[in-house]
C-alpha cells in the first residue's frame, strides 16, 4: 500500500506535455472554412510535437481532407493511425520504396528526373516545383524535361499525375510572394500543355494562407497552424501545448549566493529558490538562459542562472513555494503563464522550433 502511493507520487512528479485536442480542432475549422479549396493538415515531426496520429485524426474528424508529411515513414505512421483521406510525402529519396507507397495508398511528390525514373506500380504523384525556396522540388529550367517524362510515364501507366506543388519562401512579408504565385501559375500552365491534368493545384502554408486567397488554389497544407503558431502575426490560434513540471526542492538562501554553472545569476537578496527537473534535454532552449520565466505559485518567476541539461533554478522571492507545487514551463498564456511564443524570442528561434523540441523523457497526455 505504502508502496503504491509513493510510486504515483513519483509518476506524477515528472515533466509533463498536455496536449489540448479541441484546440487544434478548433483551428482546423478555422482553416477548413476559410479556404477557398481543401486543407491538408501537415502532422511531420510527430505532428510538430503534438503527437502524429492524434493531429492527423483530430485535424481530419474537423474538416481537413488530406495529410501532409515529409517521409514515406511518417505517412505509413498516419495510415496505421486509421486515416483514410490521401496522404502525401514529399520529401522522399530517388529510391523511395515505391511498393510500400502503393500498398499503403500514399502520394509521392516528384522533385526531379530522377525520382521519377525510379516509380512504378501506378503511384500517385505530386509534380513539385521550386517556387523561390531553392531547396526541395525542381529548377525551374529542368520543370519542361520533367513535365514530359511524367506525362510518358503516366501513359505507360507507371505513374498517376494527380498534384502539382509549389512552396513559397517569403510568405510572411507582405507583397513578396508574387514571384513565386507567377513561376506556380506558369509552372501548371507547362504540365497541362503537356498532356498532364494534375487535379490538385498546392501553394500555400500557414502564413500564406491566413494573408493570401489568392495563393489558396485547390488545397493549402497547414503545419503551424493548426498548433496554433501563426507565422504571419495576424491571426490569433489557440495554441495546444501545456508543459509543466513540478517542484522537486526548495532552498532559502542568502544575498550574494551564485546560482548554477558559472554563476550568471546572483541574488540580489536573500531569497527562496526553487528546483524544477527540467532542462534543455527536454527542450528547454538554453539560449533563454538569463531571459526565461515559468509560472510558480500565481505568478511569473525569473529562470535563476543557466539552465541546465536536466534542470533549472527558479528565483521564488519570499513566497511560499513547496516541493511538489506545479510550475508551468509554457502554456496557452491565458492565465498569465509564459507561452511558446516567449520561450521563442528568449531563445531567439521561432515557435515550430520550441514545439518540436520537446525531450523524449517528457511525459505527454492527450485532452
Ligand atoms: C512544413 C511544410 C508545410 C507546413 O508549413 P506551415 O507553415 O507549418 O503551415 C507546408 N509545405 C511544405 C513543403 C512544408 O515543408
Amino acid at each position: 500500500m505504502g508502496a503504491l502511493v509513493t510510486s504515483v507520487r513519483q509518476v506524477s512528479a515528472a515533466p509533463g506535455l498536455s496536449v489540448d485536442l479541441t484546440a487544434v480542432a478548433a483551428n482546423t475549422r478555422r482553416f477548413v472554412s476559410w479556404a477557398r479549396g481543401g486543407v491538408m493538415a501537415v502532422v511531420k515531426a510527430d505532428g510538430f510535437g503534438h503527437g502524429l496520429g492524434d493531429v492527423a485524426r483530430t485535424a481530419v474528424a474537423s474538416g481537413a481532407t488530406w495529410i501532409g508529411v515529409t517521409s514515406l515513414a511518417e505517412a505509413v505512421a498516419v495510415r496505421e493511425s486509421g486515416v483514410d483521406v490521401p496522404v502525401l510525402s514529399w520529401l522522399n529519396p530517388a529510391d523511395v520504396d515505391v511498393r510500400t507507397a502503393v500498398r499503403y495508398g500514399i502520394d509521392l511528390s516528384v522533385p526531379g528526373l530522377e525520382h521519377l525514373a525510379a516509380l512504378d506500380g501506378g503511384v500517385r504523384v505530386h509534380l513539385q516545383l521550386d517556387t523561390g525556396m531553392a531547396r526541395d522540388g525542381a529548377a525551374p529550367e529542368s520543370w519542361l524535361s520533367l513535365m514530359s517524362a511524367a506525362r510518358r510515364a503516366e501513359l505507360a501507366g507507371r505513374v498517376s499525375v494527380v498534384g502539382v506543388m509549389g512552396h513559397l519562401p517569403c510568405a510572411d512579408m507582405p507583397g513578396a510572394s508574387e514571384p513565386g504565385k507567377r513561376a506556380f501559375t506558369r509552372g501548371v500552365e507547362m504540365a497541362r500543355q503537356a498532356g498532364l491534368r494534375p487535379s490538385v493545384r498546392h501553394l500555400a502554408a500557414t502564413s500564406a494562407a491566413l494573408t493570401d486567397p489568392g495563393t489558396h488554389l485547390d488545397v493549402v497544407r497547414i503545419g503551424a497552424g493548426l498548433v496554433g503558431i501563426d507565422p504571419s502575426g495576424t491571426t490569433r490560434l489557440r495554441s495546444a501545448l501545456r508543459f509543466t513540471a513540478p517542484v522537486v526542492q526548495v532552498r532559502r538562501v542568502a544575498a550574494g549566493t551564485g546560482v548554477g554553472y558559472g554563476h550568471s545569476y546572483v541574488t540580489d537578496r536573500e531569497t527562496t529558490l526553487a528546483l524544477l527537473p527540467v532542462g534543455y534535454a527536454d527542450g528547454l532552449p538554453r539560449t533563454a538562459s538569463g531571459r526565461a520565466e515559468v509560472w510558480l505559485a500565481g505568478r511569473r518567476r525569473s529562470v535563476a542562472g543557466v539552465i541546465s541539461m536536466d534542470q533549472v533554478v527558479v528565483d521564488a522571492g519570499d513566497d511560499a513555494v513547496m516541493p511538489g507545487d506545479e510550475a508551468v514551463v509554457f502554456g496557452p498564456g491565458e492565465n498569465g503563464e509564459p507561452t511558446v511564443g516567449d520561450w521563442a524570442r528568449w531563445a531567439g528561434t521561432i515557435p515550430h522550433e520550441i514545439v518540436t523540441g520537446i525531450g523524449a523523457r517528457v511525459r505527454r497526455s492527450v485532452r
